[in-house]
């Protein structure tokens, strides 16, 4: 069987977390199993880069950044390797470079657009287990390109599919993907399965167990992906394209995200074009706006709001104040005390009154919903954000703990 595995930062922090992923990788190895290890920088090497560069320049070249950046990941595949020596197992360190994983030639966000697999082949074929460092590819200028943060699961999916892996698993500092945030929900509880799909709006809601597009990625290529945890063990969550559970569970999980704030346009004359010269506004700026309402207000005017990424929402802001004229409207206000609360589950297709009972559980609470925002397997809340602990807590309950 050929597995892939990738260890996030928190699993290789030092030579004890080191020594430890080196046991799981020696453990499948001498199972008979030809491993392909992706590896993360240790612990918060990438952001003390950053820091470093900060006390050099304030704006660096994204070139000069990315070739810093990868350094990060280049330390953990060769003290891995090491370790793994130490042990009298074989095994080989690569860089993206080294690996021939190609990208764009956008620095710091980059795309794979190929992987090279001659080298890694070779290697395996040699009985050696291979290390590759995560978050790195190579450009068209033959530079250092990183993937954007996070995006050493980018990389592990990324060679799953290229080498048709048999299996794919992510390591990390949690256990799985969880019906609610385990630390605020004591009866949150893991999942064995769950969709792409569901997966993408979790972790799109803050649930920071994988990379967005390693996610999507997976899903295009048809790669099952295992979350697990590195210290303990105990099976995982899948990630895969249908899941047993879509049938028999109404929800799959409930999320929460206090970075967003509320943008209001007051007093937007009503005729056509309006709406469109706002949100254009927000996509000159390169802002995300989501949950878009349009209320009436008095004598053709509207008020439209929008929920944008907290640190984005001064910009935001700017951007609309700077085209008032233009667009025409009264004032812009922005509320920051606000959080989203998603509900997800691919059984919201197949079964109804799922958003009643939701709505239920903020009613009982006596919360006030400010938005909402539905698609298929999603129903989205925006409330206050000192209501949304107990907000989830209560949805929670209705549909896991009776
Ligand atoms: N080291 C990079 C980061 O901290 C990539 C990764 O960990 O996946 O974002
Ligand atoms: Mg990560």
């Amino acid at each position: 069987m050929l597995i892939v595995q990738k260890f996030g930062g928190s699993s290789v922090a030092d030579a004890d977390r080191i020594r430890n992923v080196a046991g799981i990788i020696a453990e499948n190895y001498l199972l008979g199993h030809e491993m392909v290890v992706v590896l993360s920088a240790q612990g918060d090497t990438t952001d003390e880069l950053l820091e470093k560069a900060a006390e050099l320049n304030a704006d660096p070249s994204k070139r000069e950044l990315d070739m810093l950046l990868a350094t990060g990941e280049q330390q953990s595949i060769a003290l891995m390797a090491m370790c793994l020596e130490a042990m009298g197992l074989p095994v080989v360190s690569l860089t993206g470079w080294q690996v021939g994983i190609r990208t764009n030639a956008d620095y710091s966000a980059a795309r794979i657009r190929r992987v090279e697999t001659e080298r890694l082949r070779r290697e395996l074929d040699k009985k050696r287990i291979v290390l590759v460092a995560g978050f790195q590819g190579v450009n068209k200028f033959d530079d250092y390109t990183t993937l954007g943060r996070g995006g050493s699961d980018t990389t592990a999916v990324a060679l799953a599919a290229a080498l048709h892996a048999d299996r794919c698993q992510i390591f990390t500092d949690v256990e799985g993907v969880y019906t609610a945030d385990p630390r605020k929900v004591p009866g949150a509880r893991k999942l064995e399965e769950i969709t792409y799909d569901e997966m993408l709006e979790l972790a799109s809601m803050g649930a920071q167990v994988l990379m967005n597009r390693s996610v999507q990625m997976a899903k295009r290529y048809g790669v099952e992906l295992e979350v697990l945890s590195s210290l303990v063990r105990a099976p995982g969550t899948k990630v895969k394209e249908v899941t047993r559970s879509m049938e028999e569970m109404k929800i799959t999980g409930i999320a929460k995200d206090e970075n967003v704030a509320r943008l209001t346009v007051a007093d937007v004359a009503d005729r056509p074009g309006s709406a469109f010269r706002v949100l254009n506004a927000m996509a000159q700026a390169g802002v995300n706006a989501d949950m878009i309402i349009q209320a009436n207000g008095r004598e053709q005017t509207n008020d439209i709001s929008f929920v944008v990424a907290e640190d984005q929402a001064a910009k935001a802001r700017e951007a609309l104040i700077e085209r008032q004229k233009a667009i025409g409207f009264d004032h812009v206000s922005v509320d920051r005390d606000i959080a989203k609360v998603s509900v997800v589950g691919a059984g919201m297709m197949s079964s109804s009154g799922i958003a009643a009972v939701v709505f239920e559980a903020f009613s009982d609470e006596h919360i006030n919903i400010q938005m909402i925002n539905t698609s298929e397997i999603k129903i989205s809340c925006v409330i206050d954000a000192a209501s949304a602990d107990r907000a989830v807590a209560a949805i929670h309950r209705r549909f896991f703990e009776t």
